[in-house]
């Protein structure tokens, strides 16, 4: 009996094995994770340019892991998709990133990711009218951020869903502009209120004058549109320089912060930002 188990066992081939159990064990976690409250939001400063204020935080989520330590979203996030578990994380960061958001002044506005698989569940409009409601927070102060995939399929409800929320008062941004299709067709057929101008744009402003050009027509599509512009991930006072000159609206980045927890919102909210 003993031989045939092992025979059994070295039916796998031991490299996908490896790789299946690795992925297996972190779906067992996360599940465990979202019960054991061991997920947590960090935020990150919107900074308007316009007052150079901070305008709202991004909220993004941390999985602090008992044995693995910090383990990124772009690590989990994808896992938590293919496995349906995004629908239970999704709903608590709603729910979550509302009830912090009150303690905050009632200028500053929340704004929350949405993977594309929460626009498949009719409930989605629902659950944030619940997150408002249990919150207490006002639909003005909460954005959500939603990327190209979500407009691929099924446009019709998926706009529809988009009127709905907009009808509470929150507002919609695309996140990630410029990176996957068609994104100009999108601009015109979708209820969007800002433009959030991918990373790689901004990574690249002093090296490539085509990324100059290219968020100089962003902003400007957006101010046409009457869509707010915000650069992502802004590391630098040249490039803070250069968005300005763009007539972007809105900057964030390492420059401002990296993402911190909701007890330092506060410390923040009272430091001085880019003046
Ligand atoms: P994202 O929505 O594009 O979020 C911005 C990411 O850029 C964050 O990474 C942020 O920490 C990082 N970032 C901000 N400023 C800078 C900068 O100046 N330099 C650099 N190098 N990076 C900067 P993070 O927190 O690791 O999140 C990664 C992605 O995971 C997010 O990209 C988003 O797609 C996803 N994500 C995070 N939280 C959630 C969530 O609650 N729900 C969903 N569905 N997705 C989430
Ligand atoms: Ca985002
Ligand atoms: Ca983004
Ligand atoms: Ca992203």
């Amino acid at each position: 009996a003993k031989e045939a188990g092992r025979a059994t066992y070295h039916f796998f081939e031991p490299g996908m094995d490896a790789k299946l159990q690795e992925r297996r064990a972190l779906e067992v976690d996360l599940r465990k994770a979202i019960e054991m409250d061991e997920l947590e939001l960090y935020y990150q400063p919107l900074i308007r340019l316009e007052t150079n204020e901070i305008s709202g935080f991004e909220a993004l989520v941390r999985w602090q892991h008992p044995t693995r330590g910090t383990v990124s979203p772009a690590d989990f996030i994808p896992l938590a998709e293919e496995t349906g578990l995004i629908g239970a994380i999704g709903n608590w960061v709603l729910n979550r990133a509302c009830a912090d958001a009150t303690a905050w002044p009632s200028h500053i506005k929340v704004a929350v990711n949405l993977s594309p698989l929460q626009f498949k569940n009719n409930a989605l409009v629902l659950q944030v009218v619940a997150a408002l409601g249990n919150s207490g927070l006002s639909g003005q102060r909460l954005e959500l951020e939603i990327t190209e995939a979500v407009m691929l399929h099924d446009t019709d409800a998926t706009i529809a869903m988009l009127n709905d929320l907009r009808a509470l008062g929150v507002r919609i941004s695309m996140d990630d502009f410029g990176t996957g299709y068609s994104s100009l067709g999108y601009l015109r057929k979708f209820p969007f209120d800002k433009i959030k101008i991918d990373r790689s744009f901004i990574q690249d402003l002093s090296a490539n004058p085509d990324s100059i050009a290219i968020v100089r027509a962003v902003a400007n599509i957006g101010s046409a549109l009457g869509m707010a512009t915000t650069a992502e991930g802004v590391e630098t006072e040249a490039e803070l320089a250069q968005l300005r000159h763009e007539g972007c609206t809105e900057v964030q980045g390492y420059l401002f912060s990296k993402p911190r927890p909701a007890k330092e919102i506060h410390s923040l909210l009272a430091r001085e930002t880019c003046a």
